[in-house]
């Protein structure tokens, strides 16, 4: 047996042969052109072409997995019509002769470079989507196509996968993939986790030799490993470890189209986290009773400016549409700290960003963002529930203005005749300020919901990002408790629901104290929510079909 170690990028397992799939060698970098003024028409026509196949390409995606995933190839036309990389490859057939083949690869490469060496996590990925729209023009010019063809289901291997062959990956034939280069952050992970394959990426370059191919293997998209020809004991473990996952999901369907109530009659919600209209579609399949964290953030990243009204509108529009009656929390733009929007955020330099201006304080700085985001939701909120939640609230005063913009917003739509409706306004307790100031805070709201991932980072001093602090976090220490207790008798006795929408709301050995606190309901990833929904049953006296 031979373990090969990446990083694992779709968590999952996967069980069968490995094909190795590999590229014709790109001996291209030394052709030369005879007429120049033809290899430029060539060159062009190339992208032109590579232009039409992407726009296809964009629509497959949005098909099969969403527009925001999607977006990546309406990047990669942007990238591919970007003067600079245009005219670099010009300028390498005019001044060098090189053929159009060769110019692109050499274009694309320099520019990858640039990427590349940039320190933003983010950017040096995008090298790849770079190389990527380069190989799409070297292949049309060479003849060539991008499609990864696979006859029989197989485990596969690559030095690296684009895009959009990972989005024209044949689910039923692909089990799972493995590649030398890639990061957790490019955009070929990130399909991988929204097409649920397990993947593992960067295992380093020449490290899964040819003689591999046909090998039985194992992969662990969790643990980022690559088992070659596994000893029986390994690979048991692992159908094991498959066959029990495919049971407890079975087992957890019973939990479906339910709802739990206590003996005093309270209902107990789990509901959904999420961060866009896809990952909603994601949150009803697995039976979610609402959305308790939309975090509206996402719609702000991966662009150069904020998204306009119209554009939010037509997201929360969406979103209350998609959940049919059923609540839909948005919580409040949430920059800053380790949610880096450049164009939000970029200019500001902070030794201490996570204590800095982010999250409410931000949009209390430049308050049009929040009135923008309160336009679109009380425009938005007259095709569903729509609740808005303010995330990093320490203070009264927070509130008051919050408020205050809140009013704004109603009023100038009233001033344009523009139809709206209403919206709760709710706060995060993910401070212990807010926490210990919960009695003052409960009258001005209209429920709290709490965050533990910043509750437990403020209260124990310990950074959300740091492996070496992260003891501290594991699990729900005292103080941390005894904050949440404060916050769940204050709601109590303003009479306002409490919830949990950090990850510790889906920690089944703390369901009991989250219900006796007095927690209605968990908010937790959507894949979690069956799983939770048997756990808060055990402290539930029933188990009802919920009446949409
Ligand atoms: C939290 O802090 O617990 C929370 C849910 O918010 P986020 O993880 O987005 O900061
Ligand atoms: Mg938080």
């Amino acid at each position: 047996m031979n373990m090969i170690y990446g990083k694992g990028a779709s968590g999952g397992i996967a069980a069968g042969v490995l094909k190795i799939i590999r590229r014709k060698p790109s001996a291209i970098s030394g052709e030369s052109c005879a007429d120049v003024t033809e290899e430029t028409a060539r060159l062009h026509a190339a992208i032109a072409q590579a232009e039409d196949e992407l726009t296809v390409l964009y629509a497959e995606a949005v098909r099969k997995v969403g527009e925001r995933e999607a977006a990546i190839f309406d990047i990669h036309k942007m990238m591919l019509a970007d003067e600079d990389f245009v005219t670099e490859a010009e300028n390498f057939i005019r001044n060098e002769h090189r053929s159009a083949r060769a110019a692109v690869q050499k274009a694309g490469a320099a520019l990858a470079e640039i990427f590349g060496a940039m320190e933003d996590d983010y950017m040096k990925a995008r090298a790849a989507d770079i190389l990527a729209v380069a190989e799409r023009v070297t292949d049309i010019l060479g003849g060539g196509s991008t499609a990864i063809a696979v006859t029989h289901p197989s485990v596969i291997a690559a030095h690296d996968l684009t895009p959009a062959e990972t989005v024209m990956l044949d689910k039923t034939m692909v089990l799972g993939f493995v590649t030398e280069g890639g990061s957790t952050m490019s955009h070929t992970a990130i399909l991988a986790r929204t097409m649920d394959i397990p993947a593992v990426v960067g295992v380093g370059e020449g490290r899964i030799p040819d003689e591999y191919d046909g090998s039985r293997v194992v992969l662990d998209g969790s643990e980022g490993v690559l088992y070659i020809e596994p000893d029986e004991h390994t690979e048991n473990r692992y159908l094991t470890a498959m066959r029990e996952a495919e049971d407890e999901r079975k087992r957890l369907e019973r939990f479906r189209g339910k709802t739990c109530v206590q003996s005093d009659g309270t209902r107990i919600m789990v509901t959904a986290n999420v961060g866009s209209l896809e990952d909603i579609d994601e949150a009803l399949r697995c039976d979610a009773e609402g959305i308790g964290l939309f975090r509206s953030e996402f719609l702000f990243m991966g662009r150069t400016s904020p998204p306009t009204e119209e554009e939010q509108f037509a997201v929360y529009k969406q979103a209350a549409l998609k959940m049919g009656g059923r609540e839909c929390v948005i919580r409040t733009l949430d920059a800053g700290a380790d949610k880096h929007i450049p164009y939000l955020t970029g200019d500001m330099r902070e030794a201490n960003p996570a204590l800095g201006l982010r999250a409410v304080r931000l949009c209390l700085r430049q308050p049009h963002l929040l009135k923008t985001q309160f336009r679109a939701l009380y425009r938005a909120s007259l095709f569903g529930s729509l609740s808005a939640m303010i995330p990093m609230i320490v203070l009264p005063e927070e509130i008051r203005q919050v408020r205050e913009i809140a009013r704004e917003a109603q009023e100038s739509l009233r001033a344009e005749n523009t139809a709206f409706g209403k919206i709760r306004v709710g706060i995060m307790i993910e401070t212990p300020s807010a926490a210990i100031l919960s009695d003052q805070l409960a009258p001005m709201t209209d429920f709290f919901s709490i965050g533990t991932n910043d509750l437990l980072q403020y209260t124990l001093a310990a950074d959300r990002e740091n492996a070496d602090v992260a003891y501290l976090t594991h699990t729900l220490p005292e103080s941390v408790r005894r904050l949440i207790r404060t916050a769940c008798a204050a709601a109590r006795r303003e009479g306002i629901p409490v919830s949990v929408c950090g990850e510790l709301g889906a920690d089944l050995t703390e369901t009991k104290f989250f219900i006796e606190s007095g927690v209605t309901k968990l908010s937790v990833t959507p894949s979690a929510i069956l799983k939770v929904r048997e756990s808060v049953m055990r402290e539930s006296s029933r188990l009802i079909p919920v009446r949409q």
